[in-house]
């Protein structure tokens, strides 16, 4: 699977919202992977309702559903 935005055309980042007492962002790139731009984020998560969805980084669009396999 390979993101895209359809709203702005964005195919480099995209991130996944997580919500747990709050809300993080975590940038994933075109493929869905994790990025190291989220340094010291992920170690902080443990118990949380998972995303579902990917966000465009660029305009904040939802981009698509995250395969079970993919989701953090
Ligand atoms: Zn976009």
């Amino acid at each position: 699977m390979k993101l895209k935005c359809k709203k702005c055309g964005n195919d480099e980042f995209f991130y996944i919202k997580e919500k747990f007492s709050g809300e993080t962002e975590l940038v994933v790139d075109a493929l869905g992977e994790l990025t190291n731009l989220n340094a010291g984020a992920y170690d902080e998560m443990d118990s949380h309702l998972k995303s579902v969805f990917y966000y465009c980084s660029e305009c904040d669009s939802k981009v698509g559903k995250i395969p079970k396999d993919k989701r953090y």
